[in-house]
């Protein structure tokens, strides 16, 4: 498939607002100044509407780069509050905007970049009840989210309604890029038929991510978006670039239409949207987290218990890298390689298996109590629940 030349994509934008203010003028006149902008591309512009999926990694130059430049209707949709572990990517927010709902904090921030923009804010999670009602009333989607659930929903709800979908992801130092939904071209359920294994990809959460990555993707996005708006240059429609930031390389891989994609294929069977979780194996997941009980110990116990000389020997079963940020004193054994350390713990002793919130540790916990170990408790909560509860000393990370 050759690279698509561009149309502009939206009904919006073949009918421009009118005219531009002076302040506009001047405000955006080194868009206006080059040829391939000017006043009709920016006046296309001030007729778009725009829908971010996210406000996080991708959505931060997503929103200031489009807000930027005159995007006329921007809908930001987050749930989520901004936590202090997100200013180190999330450039959108500022340290006072810590515990404050995404959503309400960008609208500020870009707001006080473009007054002359219409921001639309939807504090709620993107779910198969309202994604459809969400949606129509924009021209383009764009997905800054982190979650297969949801981007498997964006694209279906795109399809629906015949909308491009301006795709971005991140891990760990590589990113990628394309345009879903265009007319004739591949989605992704043709790149991605079926989800990964839940728990195989990691989030930035739990994996990780240098803040910049987010930075260069989400503006590769806004970039695309424009251009789809202007109706300008070789959309990456058809084409996914893959970007390396250890390496600094960009590749590209030709996507082609699946035939066979179950939501846009001849024979497509999926008409409506479905549950997403469902579909992604999130359900079980979580049902497998519910499930193991394992004996428990609260920091507070932990705390008296040591004070009174309590002969406890701590496991730490984290990584080291996590060690050298805070520990308890404890034998570092990673859970990964606890199966072939197994030897160095003894099972007459007390054992207490900690880790960063309390998950890895209880499957540690699991695994020694069926290797015959009986004296042994998971600390709730991990180490983060003893820099609440016993020490605040302790950074949290
Ligand atoms: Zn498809």
């Amino acid at each position: 498939m050759s690279t698509a030349k561009l149309q502009p994509v939206s009904a919006a934008a073949n009918t421009p607002a009118a005219t531009l203010s002076n302040e506009e003028i001047l405000r955006y006149s080194r868009h206006l100044i080059m040829p391939e902008v000017g006043m009709d591309g920016q006046l296309k512009l001030k007729a778009a509407k725009v829908l971010l999926i996210g406000t996080g990694g991708l959505g931060a130059p997503l929103g200031l780069y489009l807000t930027a430049a005159g995007v006329g209707k921007i809908g930001l949709v987050d749930f989520d509050v901004v936590d202090f572990t997100n200013l180190q990517r999330q450039v959108t927010f500022g340290t006072s905007d810590v515990g404050k709902p995404k959503t309400e904090a960008a609208k500020a921030r870009l707001s006080n970049l473009n007054p002359e923009i219409e921001l639309v804010t939807y504090e709620t999670k993107l779910t198969s009840q309202n994604a459809l009602e969400l949606f129509r009333d924009y021209d383009i989607i764009v997905d800054g989210t982190d979650n297969f659930p949801t981007r498997y929903l964006v694209n279906d709800a795109c399809l629906l309604l015949g909308k491009p979908n301006v795709y971005g992801s991140i891990f760990r130092f590589e990113g990628q890029v394309t345009v879903f939904g265009m007319p004739d071209g591949p989605c992704y359920r043709c790149l991605y038929p079926q989800p990964p294994p839940p728990g195989l990809v990691p989030s930035c959460a739990e994996g990780g991510v240098l803040g910049v990555l987010p930075g260069i993707v989400g503006s590769l996005q806004a970039m695309e978006t424009i251009k789809l708006i202007l109706g300008r240059g070789d959309s990456l429609a058809g084409r996914l670039l893959l970007f390396d930031a250890m390496s600094l390389k960009f590749r590209e891989l030709k996507l082609r239409k699946n035939p066979d994609c179950p939501v846009c294929g001849p024979n497509r069977t999926i008409h409506e949207l479905i549950d997403y979780n469902e579909f992604c194996g999130m359900r079980g997941e979580e049902e497998h987290e519910v499930d193991l009980h394992v004996p428990e110990i609260t920091p507070r116990e932990l705390k008296d218990r040591l004070d009174r000389g309590d002969d406890l020997f701590i496991l730490d079963v984290r990584e080291p890298h996590e060690y050298q940020i805070c520990n308890l004193n404890g034998h570092l054994i990673p859970l990964g390689e606890l199966p072939r350390r197994v030897h160095e713990l003894d099972s007459s002793h007390e054992i207490v298996a900690h880790c960063r919130s309390g998950k890895r540790s209880a499957e540690a916990v699991d695994f020694l109590k069926k290797a015959g170990f009986r004296k042994i408790h998971n600390l709730r909560g991990g180490i983060l629940s003893w820099s609440t509860e016993v020490d605040p000393n302790v950074p949290r990370y």
